[in-house]
């Protein structure tokens, strides 16, 4: 480590210890994270950037206006309330989400073309919530990296390695390689916060249930998915014994008509391939 970098790593480090005494959410107490909630935010717009120049977002008013609403009235059940999230669309078929540090939300249009009613996607967004308010990312990005290349990505000292970890994003080298107490703690996060923003939990159960259908029938569109997401049986029993466990009542949102709409609108766009896909060489090239 640098001499300069040494000295910003042990005041990064004192700061979030500081920090840490303050704890934003509850959510993830005990657990030992040296990056600040404002140093996290801070990232996620620089990291979110980075995502916007690799991606292909999918650039229509309707729709993201919807998701953008959507998401908000889920964030605003969770245990960290007063985050601004963001939420965006991936135009690309794959049938995946995901979520980085500091609020962003990323809903693949695979995922949304292929859910029967709003519960399940709600149910989704609020397990990539979850990721969120439990700061899975700075930890796994910590984990992953280290402290040296976190330090300089905290200061910004070298934009540069953004594009080395969007690059991993999808890779067991990444950020999203969660480990399974931080998948399990985001369905339960998930069912708890798709609850109380008033959808029906049941769409985490069918979805996880869709998964495994279609990871017989389309494996291609969950390549993706399955990179990052351990396999899903076990998933689904536990989250049904956590709904068991909560009183469901006819107010619950399962179908919602303007989802449904924008839905469609996405279903009558151009077809596009998965990530893997539009990564891949031509035969020609390889
Ligand atoms: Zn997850």
């Amino acid at each position: 480590m640098k001499k300069s970098t040494a000295r910003a790593f042990w005041i990064l480090t004192l700061a979030a210890l500081w920090a840490a005494g303050c704890a934003t959410t509850g959510v993830n107490k005990g657990d030992i994270n040296l990056i600040s909630v404002d140093q996290e935010i801070a990232m996620g717009q620089d990291f979110s950037r980075e995502i916007a120049k690799t991606y292909p977002m999918l650039d229509d008013v309707e729709v993201t206006s919807y998701f953008q609403r959507l998401g908000e009235r889920i964030a605003r059940s969770s245990d960290w309330p007063d985050l601004q999230f963001h939420f965006q669309v991936v135009n690309t078929a794959d049938v995946n989400a995901f979520a980085i540090p500091g609020g962003w939300v990323y809903v693949h249009r695979g995922l949304i073309e292929r859910a029967d009613n709003v519960s399940e996607v709600a149910c989704v967004m609020a397990h990539e919530i979850g990721h969120v308010v439990a700061r899975h990312g700075t930890e796994t990005l910590t984990k992953q990296y280290g402290i040296a290349i976190v330090t300089q990505l905290v200061l910004g000292q070298n934009p540069k390695l953004w594009q080395k970890v969007v690059a991993d994003l999808f890779t067991t080298a990444g950020i999203l390689a969660y480990s399974r107490k931080q998948e399990l703690e985001a369905d339960d996060l998930g069912v708890r916060y798709a609850y109380r923003a008033g959808y029906d939990p049941n769409g985490m159960a069918t979805f996880f249930e869709k998964l495994l259908q279609l990871q017989e029938r389309e494996p291609t569109l969950l390549e993706v998915w399955f990179s990052t997401h351990p396999p899903t049986s076990q998933r689904i029993e536990r989250v049904r014994a956590q709904i068991a466990s909560l009183q469901l009542h006819p107010g619950l949102v399962k179908d919602d008509p303007e989802f449904l709409r924008v839905r469609d609108r996405i279903r009558a766009m151009p077809a596009v391939k998965t990530l893997r896909e539009s990564q891949a060489k031509p035969e020609s090239q390889r």
